[in-house]
């Protein structure tokens, strides 16, 4: 494994704390979305843009967030398990409050709505934008509407090769069982 820089999604509201304002942020993500235990690999760059604007308001450090991010996750069919993209678009809002010196992201509750603390100007999206991300996968994917899956008898992949042992275990009923018990998942 080579070991490459991952640039940081951020955005610095250094001018916002002082002056107030809106900025904006945009760039790319690419080969995968890093959660805390888990990574989703994409399929191509997953484009973000994040604008903020400082609240007018008695403490006067409340800013709101608004942002999206869209790309392509590299899921497994769950039928055949071949790679299979994904199309994944998330919209997020968020109300920021600066807290100087705050190591972490914190979330508090305040008048029922949630409040997210940060510490440094520098703003780091990447939880940000994670989780809207991975709120948005599908639960499951189909490499194509009509995938035969994998054979239950030798594994093979039907879509490719026709094992013979099909005929003998699909009968129609049983197909239209696979069918609806699939429509189930979703
Ligand atoms: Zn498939
Ligand atoms: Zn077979």
């Amino acid at each position: 494994m080579k070991m490459k820089q991952r640039p940081i999604p951020s955005i610095n509201l250094s001018r916002l704390i002082r002056e107030g304002g809106s900025a904006t942020a945009k760039d790319e993500i690419w080969d995968y979305i890093a959660l805390p235990n888990e990574r989703i690999p994409l399929v191509g760059p997953a484009v973000w843009r994040v604008s903020v604007a400082k609240m007018e308001g008695e403490g006067g450090l409340d800013f709101w967030l608004s942002g999206e991010i869209a790309g392509n996750a590299l899921m497994e069919c769950r039928r055949c398990l071949a790679p299979t993209p994904a199309a994944v678009r998330a919209h997020f809002q968020y109300l920021l409050r600066y807290q100087s010196g705050l190591a972490h992201l914190e979330a508090i509750e305040e008048n029922e709505e949630e409040i997210l603390l940060f510490g440094h100007p520098d703003l780091d999206l990447e939880p940000l934008l994670s989780e809207a991300f991975a709120l948005e996968l599908p639960y499951t994917v189909l490499c194509k509407e009509d995938c035969k899956g994998l054979c239950p008898v030798c594994g093979a992949n039907l879509n490719e090769v026709d094992c013979g042992h099909q005929a003998k275990t699909h009968s129609r009923l049983e197909a239209e069982l696979s069918k609806l018990l699939d429509g189930l998942k979703d």
